[in-house]
């Protein structure tokens, strides 16, 4: 009897558990690089986060939320977004669109950048959708699509090094706009954009978001905008919104993140700003999965917006402050790459920097039986042996482009000075050693 019944319950298990929709995105480089810099790294510039506090004003908004008397903080919101941050958000919004902006129904708060991404992949991605997505890309981007149904439609930046034998910036890194536009045709429902781009650093100019624009408005394909780097912008660049330009505000959903803006990473605050035609879809997701995020990260976030609201452009202001801070970070990660032999891309925006590895290949021991792309191998080398993390740039493209980039490592730069130079320690001993074997 006993036997009998355990065959059976046996027989039962052979049937797969997992949704056919899991199929394929199983595998995330996070997983794994996180785990070797967290074993092996003395420095980590890997994953990109910042390793200095969130600035004091909002540190105490947060202090004051928890335990400042509104015992309500700690109750359910509004689940589409607590008031004063939705509110607060439409303002900022119509300053920087230049349009009105409804608290209520174009702005959504959500757990981080990342399910603000999921509920638009999932609200406007139907079966057999193609959704363009331009390489380098935020990784999540194509599994997310997957999830929803659609198929990915992958497109490069196309690197064209300076003749004057300069280093290199974002901005030569360039779609070829008939390349773009063959990637449209009657399937594809939306492109992602990422500007400032991650990992690369790119700040889309006006005219490449003019080609994007015409294409969609001529294809009727929507924007999906991942904008979570808006206020890291550098040289005096600026950050343009699609949203902005003539025919986008009705197909465009713009994505932001607190933790981006505010050094704050780890309360998953996030938001999705556009039309309602769009909005309403995406509410729908978010109120039959997450429904609601944590009110007190939302009341602290809030008033940071207020304070920064009240200074808009003055240089007391955080927005203005911390890209000044981050360029000259990204100044001495340039200087102490460059000084090894790692060419770095100069980054026109984020925190992030690409730097060139090819000068590296006799270190790095080749394995042969091994398809593994060299700088996956170089960046797992180097945090073994050197003690440095860094992230492989095929990490950033698809299955069937990586193997065209992989002569680059992507290095996080929003660091205290303490760490850029045990950072800059690190390469000088390296090239001691370089310069004496
Ligand atoms: N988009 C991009 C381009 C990102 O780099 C990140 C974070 N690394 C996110 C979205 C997710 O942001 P959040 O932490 O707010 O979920």
């Amino acid at each position: 009897q006993t036997h009998f019944l355990s065959h059976s319950l046996q027989a039962k298990m052979s049937r797969p558990v997992q949704a056919r929709r899991l199929e394929g995105i199983d595998k995330n480089i996070w997983v794994e690089f996180v785990k070797l810099a967290a074993t092996y790294s003395k420095v980590n510039l890997g994953q990109g986060f910042p390793d200095f506090p969130p600035p004091d004003f909002l540190t105490e908004a947060f202090a004051r939320a928890l335990s400042g008397g509104n015992h309500m903080l700690h109750q359910y919101t509004r689940a589409f977004g607590h008031p004063p941050l939705v509110k607060v958000l439409a303002q900022f919004f119509e300053k920087l669109l230049g349009r009105d902006v409804d608290p209520m129904t174009n702005v959504m708060v959500t757990v981080g950048a990342y399910q603000a991404l999921f509920c638009c992949f999932q609200a406007l991605v139907d079966e057999g959708d193609e959704v363009i997505i331009i390489e380098p890309f935020f990784d999540c981007y194509e599994p997310m699509v997957k999830m929803a149904g659609g198929t990915p439609v992958f497109v490069p930046l196309r690197p064209n090094p300076p003749k004057d034998g300069k280093w290199m910036s974002s901005a030569d890194w360039q779609l070829d706009p008939a390349e773009l536009a063959s990637k449209f045709n009657k399937r594809t429902k939306a492109i992602v954009l990422n500007s400032p781009n991650n990992p690369l650093g790119k700040v889309f100019s006006r005219g490449e978001l003019g080609l994007i624009a015409e294409l969609c408005v001529k294809h009727d394909v929507l924007c999906i905008s991942d904008e979570v780097y808006e206020w890291l912008v550098y040289d005096g660049k600026q950050h343009i919104r699609i949203a902005s330009l003539e025919g986008m505000w009705d197909r465009t959903v713009i994505i932001g993140s607190a933790g981006k803006t505010f050094s704050a990473t780890g309360w998953k605050v996030g938001w999705v700003v556009g039309s309602d035609r769009l909005m309403q879809h995406v509410r729908t997701v978010h109120q039959n999965s997450v429904y609601h995020c944590a009110t007190i990260a939302q009341e602290a976030v809030a008033q940071g917006f207020q304070r920064e609201l009240m200074l808009y452009g003055k240089p007391e202001s955080y927005f203005v402050q911390l890209p000044k801070e981050l360029q000259q970070k990204r100044d001495w990660l340039v200087q102490s790459l460059d000084g090894v032999g790692m060419k770095p891309i100069i980054p026109e925006g984020t925190y992030f920097l690409v730097a060139d590895i090819s000068q590296f290949k006799s270190d790095v021991p080749d394995v042969s039986n091994s398809d593994e792309p060299y700088d996956h191998r170089f960046a797992k080398w180097m945090v073994k042996n050197k003690g440095l993390a860094a992230i492989p740039l095929s990490a950033f493209y698809s299955e069937g482009h990586k193997n065209n980039y992989t002569n680059f490592i992507r290095f996080c730069f929003a660091k205290e000075e303490a760490t850029l130079k045990a950072a800059n320690d690190i390469l000088q001993k390296w090239k001691q050693e370089k310069a004496s074997s």
